[in-house]
Formats: structure tokens, sequence, C-alpha cells
């Protein structure tokens, strides 16, 4: 499992891939006036700084009879009002069907939906409906935090031989209610990148806020984040979209946070760089003493296995659990650190203690046996 993925730049996707990429357009398209129209007031307000424009053609619904796209006729107005301003159109496909209507009317860009990603048949079929293409394809996160599923689907497509591939982060869809309509769980995105450097990672804001006013903060983040460009969605008439029109900005909107957002550098100066080193090292230092400490806390809770194995008690001890949670999160408040940090900092060294411990007793069953055969 897991390996290289291999894709190309940005650069090679044909358009002018200065960071970050914008790529903008409604969530649907509605009808050709709605479309032209929001199309030239992008290219209006924005020019220079939206480099892809998008448009939902299948949309998909969680309820049947909700507005569910226009479908193919739509195609020749995004492809024209998008060639009318110089800039190339990514489209969502869901099936081998969509992708042969989508090439048909030379369609220049393509993405795959958070709700198909999910679903290793309906990416395989898209992948082979793909072979011997080259178009660019843009994979966004499956709808649940599984890293693993969305890796999957790119290596589903560069093995159908697609090399420009670029991952969208949307967000991820959550049972408890947050501010966010998918939280970002930006740590998702960052281990995508720690494992491929060179895959380009789109952030799409309109969908993790799923409000208008979210999506200024959220842009920010990703670009201090490292990542490569944004998808957001904006509309002539946000209001009144059939889709999503919460989220929805309007052009002139767009062309407003895009100019406000904050210059970021990749590399720094030597003098920059050594205070930032001195920094790093200090961190390091820290680092190798928190996995010291995490080690001695572990040897202590093998010892506390024996003795309950002794004892005869069960590993899992419920009021001691609750009176270290709670007596971490007391001291940890003092010093400004969340609750909710610290209870998961907690039940991960919880479960790796119960791990360790569960060994101690495994390793009794098999003097158990010994002392079987020995008798
Ligand atoms: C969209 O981009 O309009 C869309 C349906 O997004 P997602 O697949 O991220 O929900
Ligand atoms: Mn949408």
């Amino acid at each position: 499992m897991g390996g290289e993925i291999q894709v190309l730049p940005l650069s090679s996707w044909g358009i002018n891939a200065k960071k970050p990429i914008v790529i903008a357009g409604p969530c649907s398209v509605e009808n050709e006036t709605q479309i032209w129209e929001t199309i030239q007031s992008i290219s209006a307000y924005c020019h220079n700084q939206v480099q892809i424009i998008r448009a939902g053609i299948w949309k998909p619904r969680t309820r049947p009879n909700m507005f569910e796209g226009v479908g193919e006729k739509g195609l020749p107005w995004i492809k024209q009002a998008s060639a009318a301003v110089g800039l190339p159109v990514a489209v969502e496909v869901a099936s081998p069907e969509h992708v042969e209507r989508a090439l048909k009317h030379k369609i220049d860009i393509l993405w795959i939906g958070a709700r198909t990603t999910v679903s290793p048949f309906a990416i395989q079929e898209i992948a082979n409906a793909l072979k011997g293409t080259d178009i660019p394809l843009m994979i966004k996160n499956p709808i649940n935090p599984d890293i693993e599923l969305w890796i999957g689907a790119i290596e589903r497509f560069t093995a159908s031989g697609v090399k420009r591939i670029a991952a969208v982060h949307r967000g991820f869809s959550m049972y408890e209610k947050t501010i966010y309509r998918n939280p970002p769980m930006w740590e998702i995105p960052i281990e995508l990148r720690r494992r491929y450097p060179e895959l380009p990672i789109i952030v799409d804001p309109s969908h993790i806020g799923g409000a208008r006013d979210l999506i200024y903060v959220l842009s920010q983040q990703a670009m201090s984040l490292g990542f490569d460009g944004l998808m957001i969605e904006s509309s002539i008439d946000p209001d009144k979209a059939l889709t999503d029109a919460k989220q929805q900005i309007t052009p002139w909107r767009l062309a407003e946070i895009l100019s406000s957002l904050p210059e970021t550098k990749q590399h720094l100066s030597d003098q920059e760089s050594g205070q930032l080193n001195s920094l790093r090292d200090r961190i390091d230092i820290i680092d190798d003493c928190l996995i010291d400490l995490i080690n001695e806390r572990m040897v202590i809770a093998k010892s506390i296995g024996e003795v309950k194995k002794e004892q005869r008690l069960t590993l899992y001890q419920p009021e001691r659990w609750t009176d270290i949670v709670n007596r971490a999160i007391e001291k940890a408040r003092k010093k400004g650190l969340s609750d909710d940090f610290i209870l998961k900092l907690f039940q991960q060294i919880h479960n790796e203690s119960i791990h360790h411990q569960t060994k101690v007793t495994e390793q009794s069953g098999s003097e158990i046996k010994q002392n079987m055969n020995t008798l």
C-alpha cells in the first residue's frame, strides 16, 4: 500500500499558475443569463486574480426533487461564457456519462465531488473513462475525514494515466454542530502535503464555512498554511441562488477578499531564518523531552499493568481515568490551554497506556500456554 503519487505541477495546466490559483464561479449553472453575467462580472472585478471558472452542471443533492442542475444543455453556456473572457472552465463529474458529455463539449478541467470520492467503485469507473485523455482533474476530499480514501481516489486516477491532478480540501462532515458547515480539520490536508509534497492542494472555503462571512478568514488560513489555491463560490445574485445560497459571494466581494489576502512567502533570507532556526532548535529539544517523558510514562504504565494482572483488576479504571482528565484540564486551563486540546491529548496517551498494558496481559496468556505445555 502507499507509494508515490506522481503528478505534474499546476504550471502544466495551461493557466497563469501564480499563487494562489483561484477558481471561482457559481455553485450551479441555473440558466444562460445567470452564468453569462456571473462570468462577465468575475472577469470584470477579479481579472488577473481568477484563473479558472467553476460551475456545477449536475448537482448531487441530499434529497430528491430538489434542483439537480441543468444538465448537459448548460455545458455550451459555460464553455462560451468562459471562452468569452479567456478563462478555462471546470465542472463536476460523477459518472462516466458525465465525463463523456463534458469532453464532448470541450470542458477544460473536471472535478470529483466529495460524495463521489467516498465510493471506490464510482471512482474506478470514472478513472476508466478518463484513460487516454489528458484533462486536468481536481479531487475533493471524501465527506468523511478519511485520508486513505482520499489518497486511494487519487491513486486510482494516477493509475489510469491522469497526470495533472490537484486535491481540493472542502472540509469534513461532522455529526456535531459547529460554526462550520464542514469543519476544516487542517491536520488532514497538512498530512496529505507531508506525504505527497508535489501534489497541489486547493482549499474550498465556501463548502468548509457554509457561510459568507467565514470565506475571508478561511482563505487567509489556507494561504498562511501554504496551500496552493482557493476554490470560491461566487455568483451574480447569491441570495437568489438555487443551491448553496448562504455561502456564495458576489464577484465584487470576491475581488475585495482576494485583494486583501496578506502576502505570504515560502522562503526567508539567511538573517530571517537565523532567528527562526534558533526557535526551531528549542522546539526540537522540547519535542525530544516530550518523547522521553511519554516513554517514561509508558514504562510506569506497564508496571501498573503487572500489578493489575496480579490483582485481577480490569485494565480500564473509569474513576482513575476521570481523575486524570479532570486534573489535567484544571492545571492546563490555568496556562491557557483549551479543554478540548487537553482531552484529545490525554485520550491518545491513555489509549497508548492501555495498549501497553494489554500487551502485558497478552504475555501472561502465552506464559499460561507455556505452563500448560510443561504440565
Ligand atoms: C460543489 O462544489 O458545489 C459541491 C457540490 O461540492 P462538494 O462536493 O465539496 O460538496
Ligand atoms: Mn456548492
